[in-house]
């Protein structure tokens, strides 16, 4: 994967999270302040337009995003997923990658998120997506199947991940404001990255 496939990955994503907005927005509404989908969305309708420049390396291209995240996005979020793709960037600088290259910067990417969001697994963030993604992708780098084999499989975890969020209560952000009243909804962060893993898989598989 090289840096003009990166833009193309990030436009898909950018797709992915507006024709999901209210959806977000909805998962948002029942367990934090109604916003999520509105605040991606605004965030990556920023970041288009960014994708527009010229890029050598894959990691200029998640630098640009994570900067354009963290400077139009209010919520959350926006600090979160701004520094998960900054400090994949950092151990993206190459101008093609292969899949345990993306396995080493997911694994930096989710301690960012882990630091900035002082959070673990099982407190009902997007780390309960990220991290399952994550220990998917390693296996699979290990076995050498293809790439799109790799997300596809990935994508199953996130879904899995995202329906564990039913099951657990919050304990970070907004929606531990609830406590077990946070019991039954999925975690709108978890859905998100869920968006993103869909996105990569259609992308790797060619059925964008
Ligand atoms: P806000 O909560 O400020 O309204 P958003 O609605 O955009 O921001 O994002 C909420 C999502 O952010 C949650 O669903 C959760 O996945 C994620 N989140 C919130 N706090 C944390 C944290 N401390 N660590 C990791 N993720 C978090
Ligand atoms: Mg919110």
């Amino acid at each position: 994967m090289n840096a003009r496939d990166t833009v193309a990955l990030f436009k898909l994503i950018a797709k992915e999270i507006e024709d999901n907005k209210t959806y977000l927005t909805e998962l948002d509404t029942a367990i934090g302040d109604a916003d999520h989908g509105i605040n991606l969305s605004r965030g990556f309708g920023a970041v288009l337009p960014k994708l527009e420049g010229e890029f050598e390396t894959v990691g200029e291209v998640f630098k640009t995003t994570a900067m354009t995240l963290i400077s139009t996005v209010g919520g959350a979020s926006g600090p979160l997923y701004g520094t998960f793709f900054l400090k994949m960037a950092g151990a993206l600088g190459k101008a093609e990658i292969d899949l345990s290259d993306f396995v080493g910067a997911l694994e930096i990417g989710i301690e960012g998120v882990k630091a900035r969001g002082k959070a673990q697994k099982g407190e009902k963030t997007m780390l309960d997506v990220l991290i399952p993604v994550l220990d998917s992708l390693k296996n699979a780098a290990t076995t050498g199947i293809p790439a799109k084999d790799a997300f596809d499989e990935a994508l199953q975890a996130a879904k899995d991940g995202c329906e564990y969020t039913k099951t657990i209560i919050a304990t970070k952000g907004r929606a531990s404001y609830l406590g077990d009243r946070s019991l039954g909804h999925i975690d709108p962060g978890c859905m998100s990255s869920q968006l993103m893993v869909k996105a990569a898989a259609a992308f790797l598989g060619g059925k964008a």
